[in-house]
């Protein structure tokens, strides 16, 4: 729009005339006179018109909340009396002498100039982009781009690049349910969304990247999801030749950074990291995502720590054996011999390490077997055939008999992570569009039947 304004900028244009463009917030009539605030990504304005315009002020007593807006206006100073310190334009307002209706809205289904938490969540979801309108929400979106981009040019910086994996893969075995995806072209087949970039990103390093980071989408076909979304975003990352410690470091620089940086209200109690073995978690705090805030009612106190020694493998209920974080960790090298002779399995502890933060976990990562035996072993350990670990597995074999150097990596849960720094209580609010707590997306309807066509093509029948 030729000569816009931006509300922000506005008293840089104090006693003159300009143009700005907008949704009204609220409006106010008062006596003879018409006030109404506009909004835009920058910020508010009060606008107000004058009964000597008789044009604008029966155009301004049309106007509803939400409708979109040209405004021609003059900043003015306001009185002395009605400076309201401390807030964007609290000393100027913008006195109308013209309107032009962009666009009218019906009146929303809740009101956008009040913090919608108290709002129902589904009305919230299906309207989500009149949510996306308030103050809280425009924050968490926009700080949101704020930490990504803190999060790129650190690693940039560092020397990592961000590299795009597949959507459209195969599964993994990364603890959950696949949602798969009908290949049209290959009947009786199916493609599987990624859990995580965890083989990929571990081929990359085969491929020579060394150092890769992605912001990536995850996919997870979860039945109780509480909290969890179906899909998320993860902070993903491998290096190659690595030791644990390596991988943390650069992690914990990047948290600190970007903390001191983008939040500097927010105060780190203990720098470095402290390092708790798994078992002293559970025997101290009873749990493997320990709280260890000195205060925990300081919202602005930050309490990360390093879960380290992990097990390797668990019990199932069937009595046999299964990974306990991630199948294609290395273990600690005094246990390699263990894993390698298939001994002594409860005691082999793995090279994981869980970032746990004010007592939720916001990410986890390892060094990873690089070659194949070992990774067939893990397998073995957990009853899978030999031929099924080849067919399953066997492109990470040859791709390990390859020139695959040593690596590891880790990846943060982004959503739970930024949760935490907006003081959001739940990660819907800090997903722009969110799906309900029953994997539901109200807006787009989905998921949603198919047509009867479409099954066709697929060659696919549903049962009743
Ligand atoms: N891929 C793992 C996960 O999604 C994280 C990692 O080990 O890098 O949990």
């Amino acid at each position: 729009m030729k000569d816009r304004v931006y509300i922000r900028d506005l008293k840089d244009h104090t006693g003159k005339e300009v143009v700005i463009a907008g949704w009204v917030d609220v409006r106010r009539d008062q006596g003879k006179m018409v006030f109404f605030d506009m909004r835009d990504m920058t910020g508010k304005v009060q606008c107000v018109a004058l009964p000597s315009r008789a044009e604008v002020i029966e155009k301004a007593k049309t106007i509803r909340p939400e409708w979109v807006l040209k405004i021609t206006g003059n900043v003015n100073k306001r009185p002395l009396k009605n400076v309201k310190e401390g807030v964007l334009n609290g000393d100027v307002e913008l006195e109308v002498t013209g309107i032009e209706v962009l666009n009218e809205s019906e009146t929303p289904p809740f009101a956008v100039n009040e913090d919608t938490s108290g709002v129902n969540e589904e009305l919230r979801l299906k309207y989500r982009y009149v949510d996306l309108r308030t103050d809280r929400m425009q924050k968490n979106i926009r700080n949101r781009h704020r930490v990504l981009k803190f999060i790129r040019d650190f690693l940039s910086n560092e020397g990592f690049i961000e590299v795009e994996t597949p959507i459209l893969t195969k599964s993994t075995p990364e603890g959950s349910r696949d949602f798969v995806v009908p290949a049209r072209l290959y009947p009786g087949k199916f493609y599987a969304l990624p859990q995580s970039p965890q083989q990929y990103k571990q081929l990359l390093m085969t491929g020579g990247v060394e150092k890769y980071f992605q912001i990536a989408r995850c996919m997870r076909d979860e039945d109780t999801r509480g909290d969890r979304q179906p899909e998320f975003t993860q902070l993903d990352l491998e290096m190659s030749f690595v030791e644990m410690e390596d991988v943390m470091q650069v992690n914990e620089k990047l948290f600190i950074e970007l903390v001191q940086k983008l939040y500097p209200e927010k105060k780190i109690q203990q720098i470095p990291f402290p390092r708790i073995p798994h078992k002293e978690a559970m025997e101290k705090y009873g749990v493997d995502k320990p709280d260890i805030r000195k205060d925990k009612n300081d919202p602005n106190l930050l309490a990360f720590c390093w879960i380290v020694d992990w097990p390797f493998f668990e019990k199932t209920e069937e009595g046999g054996w299964t990974f306990t974080h991630n199948p294609f960790s290395r273990p600690l090298p005094e246990h390699l011999d263990w894993l390698m002779k298939k001994e002594n399995i409860e005691k082999i502890y793995t090279t994981q390490y869980d970032i746990i933060l004010n007592g939720s976990e916001v990410g986890g990562g390892s060094i990873r077997n690089h070659n194949g035996p070992a990774l067939e072993k893990v397998f073995e350990i957990m009853g899978h055939k030999i031929e099924n670990i080849r067919k399953n597995f066997g492109h990470m074999m040859t791709a390990f008999s390859l020139g695959t150097p040593p690596h590891g990596g880790i990846a943060w849960g982004f959503d739970r992570f930024f949760m935490i720094l907006q003081n959001e209580i739940n990660i819907r609010e800090v997903i722009p569009f969110a799906k309900t707590g029953e994997g539901r997306d109200p807006m787009m309807d989905s998921p949603s039947e198919i047509s009867d066509e479409q099954l066709k093509e697929l060659k696919i029948k549903l049962s009743k």
